[in-house]
């Protein structure tokens, strides 16, 4: 990219012009989403009546109060703190039919400094199998390797696309991936999700940022380290680094989309302790007043800039040891602190990928009625294979597999992403786990693949 740039900067006046030209069409991009997003019905949460009305989460329940505090609450940013760039798709891009899948893959928050992630004094003195099991190892990938895979998939012909623009609901009111829908010829719809975007507590300090932040009005990133130096840019975390890929490749992105980041609420959202406050956790309710002021004007720009939301729970427990009042108890708080600040979402992402199984194949688990009932109606799980349907054993919702972009795909899923499930037809061509591996994970990649097959052969 930064080749590009410096071509960029050699061609003096044709690119103000195409600069100027590009502010006048954002600024009026702008301008019709606000409007759009004031026209859409807010109706809040709907609680249908089989909610449980006597347990644990009655007290919390969303009530009328909060659920009318959502988006209206959210101090928009001036519009000349508005970042210019809400990309719409090139006029050339003609809109056809699409009827093929819908690809969907996800990671975490990225490795932005991988010496304090990878290269601790524990880890330097690990075996090889102790190296891969490291949560950072299995579970993240580092800015250089992200980097690498956005340049695969644009490669590719892939355009990220919001997750509510490819389902529909049929006559009965159950949602259902669409068959058909307008996308750009020979561009192939994306929807690319980040999950545990909140930069827990105990993770401060261990190689990811330390939140988001706005920097001259558009999305950065904001770390203190050990030794009081603070870094503050555009280049440590997928927020901005989309922003400015899709910037310069707008046909990245189908009108404006982004990617959508998957939230939960025990320990804040977005590097912000909004959570509540709880006994003997150090914290005032204005402590937790000045973070929810202070992350509202960044979920506005984010907003503003094509990215958006969804459920990861309130807990981060997995779902299969759930009961139906613990999964309520959840939801409501997840509905109280964190829906007034993000706004209405529908789409739920189960932590750790785990989703409870109808006992019968017919009924549908109580806890999974719970989240139904809280008006999720789109379900997102972990799988590296193709998978999206509606389940009428889950209470008539989408259930998707997400391949994971993570350190274990790069080790042991490069098979699954080259081929379409068995069909031998190339799905992310480009995609090169191999050549892709960031070499600052402190192991080689022959070593990884090695220490990681003696611990979970494949
Ligand atoms: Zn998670």
């Amino acid at each position: 990219m930064a080749d590009q740039r410096i071509a960029k900067n050699g061609n003096g006046l044709k690119i103000m012009i195409v600069v100027m030209l590009a502010v006048i069409v954002a600024l009026i991009a702008v301008i019709a989403f606000m409007s759009r997003s004031n026209n859409t019905p807010d109706p809040g949460r709907i609680i249908t009546d089989n909610t449980p009305s006597s347990d644990a989460g009655a007290t919390d329940a969303p009530g009328s109060t909060e659920s009318s505090q959502t988006a209206d609450n959210v101090t928009p940013i001036p519009p000349t703190e508005v970042p210019t760039a809400v990309p719409t798709a090139p006029a050339e891009l003609k809109l056809v039919d699409y009827s093929g899948k819908v690809e969907h893959v996800f990671t975490h928050s990225l490795i932005a400094f991988p010496e304090l992630a990878f290269a601790t004094e524990a880890l330097n003195n690990a075996t090889n199998v102790e190296k891969v099991q490291s949560t950072y190892f299995v579970d993240c990938i580092t800015v250089k390797e992200f980097k690498k895979i956005l340049d695969a998939l644009y490669k590719d012909g892939y355009m990220l696309v919001n997750i509510n623009y490819v389902y529909e609901k049929d006559g009965s009111g159950v949602p259902r991936l669409k068959k058909t829908f307008k996308f750009p010829e020979g561009k192939k719809p994306l929807v690319f999700s980040f999950d545990d975007t909140c930069y827990y507590s105990n993770k401060m300090g261990r190689g990811m940022i330390d939140k988001l932040i706005l920097i001259d009005g558009k999305v950065g990133t904001y770390t203190k380290h050990k030794d009081g130096t603070v870094v503050q840019g555009f280049d440590e975390e997928f927020v901005p680094i989309i922003d400015s890929f899709v910037e310069e490749h707008p046909d990245f992105s189908f009108e404006g989309a982004k990617g959508m980041i998957c939230l939960t609420g025990f320990d804040g959202i977005l590097g912000y302790r909004t959570q509540r406050v709880a006994d003997g956790d150090g914290r005032t309710e204005a402590d937790r007043q000045r973070e929810i002021e202070a992350v509202k004007p960044v979920i506005a720009a984010l907003k503003a800039t094509g990215w958006y939301f969804a459920s990861h729970s309130y807990k981060h427990g997995a779902m299969e040891r759930y009961s139906r009042d613990n999964m309520y108890d959840c939801a409501s708080k997840f509905n109280s602190e964190v829906i007034p600040l993000i706004g209405e979402t529908k789409i739920y992402v189960y932590p750790y990928g785990s989703w409870k199984r109808s006992s019968d194949g017919k009924t549908c688990p109580p806890a999974q009625q719970v989240l139904n009932d809280f008006g999720f109606e789109y379900f997102c799980s972990v799988g590296a294979n193709w998978y999206a349907n509606t389940r009428a054993d889950l209470g008539n919702v989408i259930l998707q597999d997400r391949a994971n972009l993570d350190g274990t795909a790069f080790v042991k899923f490069q098979s699954i992403f080259s081929t379409y499930d068995g069909t031998g037809t190339p799905r992310f061509p480009s995609i090169n786990f191999s050549e892709f591996y960031d070499e600052a994970r402190n192991i080689s990649y022959d070593d990884a693949v090695a220490a990681y097959k003696e611990w979970r052969p494949f």
